[in-house]
C-alpha cells in the first residue's frame, strides 16, 4: 500500500551513524512529505482499531524523541490521549521508572505516575524497533500503572535483531520490515 511505498522511498539508510558499522534509518524525509507522513500515521493508527474500524485504545504512548512525532498525531486520529515516555529526569512530576540494559550500560524510561489509569487500554508507538528494549520497558511502565498494552506500532522493524521476541505476547505492527 501507499504507507509501505512511502517507507521504502522516504526512510533513508545512513551508513556509519551514529558509529562505524551501524546503518541508521533516517525518518526525517518521510516526515517532510505530507502524503507519506499522513499515510504512515493512518496506518499506525490502524493498530488501535478493531476489524470494524472501532477504536480500542484510550491512550497512545510515544517514546522520546522520535516516538513523540508519530504518537501525537496517531492519538488525535484515534480520538485518544497522548502520553510522553521520556528519558530519566525530564518529566516534572511523580514518575514511574523502568530500566533496561543496552549494549554498554543501562537506560531508564519514565512516565508520569498518573498518566495511565488502571484499566486503560494503551497503544505504544515508536519509529524503529531494533532490539526491543525500549518497547519492552515501556510495556512494563504501562503494566506497573495497571494499564493494558493493546499493541505496539512502528514505522520500521529491524527484523534481523529479533526485537519483538522481547515482548512476544504483545501484537506488534510494523509498516516495513527489513
Ligand atoms: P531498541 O530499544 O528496540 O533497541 O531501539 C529502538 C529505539 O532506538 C527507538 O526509540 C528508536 O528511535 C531508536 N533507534 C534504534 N535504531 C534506530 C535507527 O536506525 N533509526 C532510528 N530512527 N531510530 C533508531
Amino acid at each position: 500500500g501507499i504507507a509501505r511505498e512511502a517507507m521504502d522511498r522516504l526512510i533513508l539508510d545512513v551508513p556509519d551513524y551514529p558509529e562505524a558499522g551501524v546503518v541508521f534509518k533516517d525518518i526525517t524525509p518521510l516526515l517532510a512529505d505530507h502524503d507519506g507522513f499522513h499515510a504512515a500515521i493512518v496506518a499506525l493508527a490502524d493498530a488501535g482499531r478493531d476489524e470494524s474500524g472501532a477504536v480500542v485504545v484510550d491512550k497512545v504512548l510515544g517514546m522520546e524523541a522520535r516516538g513523540f512525532i508519530l504518537a501525537a498525531p496517531v492519538a488525535l486520529n484515534l480520538e485518544a490521549g497522548f502520553v510522553p515516555v521520556r528519558k530519566a529526569g525530564k518529566l516534572p512530576r511523580e514518575c514511574l521508572s523502568e530500566s533496561y540494559s543496552l549494549e554498554y550500560g543501562e537506560a531508564t524510561l519514565e512516565m508520569h505516575a498518573d498518566a495511565v489509569s488502571p484499566g486503560d487500554r494503551v497503544l505504544l508507538v515508536d519509529d524503529v524497533l531494533a532490539t526491543g528494549g525500549t518497547i519492552a520497558a515501556t510495556r512494563r511502565l504501562v503494566e506497573s500503572a495497571g494499564g493494558v498494552v493493546v499493541g505496539a506500532a512502528v514505522l520500521m522493524e529491524l527484523g534481523f535483531l529479533s526485537g519483538r521476541d522481547a515482548f512476544d505476547d504483545v501484537a506488534c505492527t510494523a509498516l516495513a520490515v527489513i
